[in-house]
């Protein structure tokens, strides 16, 4: 017999046992989410809580969410579906990654909504539905440049004429943006006037097209109804310009250990960072096992500007020095006084200026993969809960 078990439900990590220290500001998720909402114009916002609330956990971001006002939520999987079902009694919920074959009963079971990206898909959501006697909700999402999930176009400007289109309520249409960080990139436009075709065809059912950053394009692609995702989490929906959004996440690890470093001597794995002159260096409780990604590693000499991860020390921010190890990052302080630090303290990896869009450049990635691989060894805590 095989069991499965999720780790939001293992004991939870308390603050001493811990590496990192992670906070999470439930009322900044809020506020963002309010934020958004004024962005919208009329438009519904819902909230997209895939990949556990982007790392934030389901079980704490969908409450605070619903308490904001929202009710309509978006996941990857019928899984995380599930489990925003059990926090969330009313909320209407929509699972992004289609129909799996025989899967339609638990969504029945769960009042949930399949998000339904081919003709398959459709067809057999119909039987289902004409089985059951009842036309249950579904999405149908059409693909206008993604190339990944989703109708064409142009099978989407057939939708009108399938017969399986009686046996269920479609309850929204939808398609989702390749690149709406990029405000001039002309491949926004297309895709509108894509999903403007094909919505016209459709009349009367609600459309929604926007992620975090579609929100913010000039042309208000708003339709009926917003998902936004990142930028609830604290995530910069508009790159070109300061973050309208407040932070949600921040981190902490702690010193290990701080030593000197004797010019010559290197530090870490492969020995791929050297001191030019005598360094101070900490070993911070955190590393690649916990989500800090591998790629943020410093390789080069003391003293380099190099494109690799930071921490902050008393708010000023300090280098990496070395590979990023499994359990431990090593960073240069030796430009804080000596007796500013000491084994036991933390030292910040993100927030302030190390917001998630900069860790994630440092890295050499986007902030979207720092929150959904904030690591199951942190401690959490969670800030600002209401009620
Ligand atoms: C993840 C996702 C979103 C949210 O995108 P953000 O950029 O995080 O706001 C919206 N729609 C779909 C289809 C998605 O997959």
């Amino acid at each position: 017999m095989t069991t499965t078990e999720q780790t939001s439900t293992a004991t939870p990590i308390s603050q001493e046992s811990a590496g990192g220290l992670l906070h999470i500001d439930l009322a900044a998720l809020a506020s963002n989410w309010r934020t958004l909402r004024n962005a919208a114009g009329g438009a519904e916002t819902a909230a997209v809580v895939k990949a556990d609330a982007y790392g934030t956990g389901i079980e704490q971001a969908v409450p605070a969410l619903a308490q904001a006002g929202c009710r309509t939520f978006f996941v990857a999987h019928l899984s995380e579906a599930v489990r925003v079902r059990a926090v969330a009694p009313g909320a209407t919920i929509y699972v992004l990654n289609g129909l799996f074959p025989g899967t339609s009963p638990a969504y029945l079971r769960h009042g949930l909504r399949p998000v339904l990206g081919s003709f398959e898909e459709i067809e057999e959501w119909a039987a289902f539905c004409r089985a059951e006697g009842w036309r249950h909700a579904a999405a149908i999402h059409v693909d206008t440049g993604m190339n990944r999930l989703g109708l064409t176009v142009s099978q989407g400007l057939t939708l009108r004429d399938r017969a399986e289109l009686k046996d269920f309520e479609t309850a929204l249409l939808m398609s989702h943006f390749v690149s709406a960080e990029e405000t001039g990139n002309p491949i926004n436009l297309r895709q509108i006037e894509a999903f403007k075709a094909v919505r016209e065809t459709l009349p009367g059912i609600p459309a929604s097209l926007a992620n975090s950053s579609g929100i913010f394009l000039e042309e208000k692609p708003h339709f009926d109804l917003v998902r936004p995702g990142y930028a609830l989490y604290g995530g910069n929906p508009v790159p070109d310009r300061e973050n309208p959004m407040r932070p949600v996440v921040g981190l902490e690890a702690r010193i290990v250990q701080l030593r000197w470093v004797e010019e010559d001597e290197t530090v870490g794995y492969n020995a791929r960072w050297l001191a030019l002159g005598r360094r101070r260096i900490a070993t911070l409780s955190i590393g690649y096992a916990d989500g800090y990604p591998r790629s943020a590693s410093a390789r080069g000499k003391s003293g380099e500007e190099l494109l690799a991860g930071q921490v902050l020390v008393a708010g000023r921010p300090c280098p990496f020095a070395g590979n990023v190890s499994m359990d431990l990052i090593t960073v240069d302080l030796t430009d804080i006084p000596e007796n500013d630090v000491k084994r036991g303290d933390t030292v910040t990896m993100i927030g302030g200026s190390l917001t998630i869009d900069e860790v994630g450049r440092r890295a050499g990635t986007i902030g979207y993969e720092i929150l959904t691989n904030l690591g199951r060894r942190y401690a959490r805590t969670y800030h600002g809960r209401q009620g």
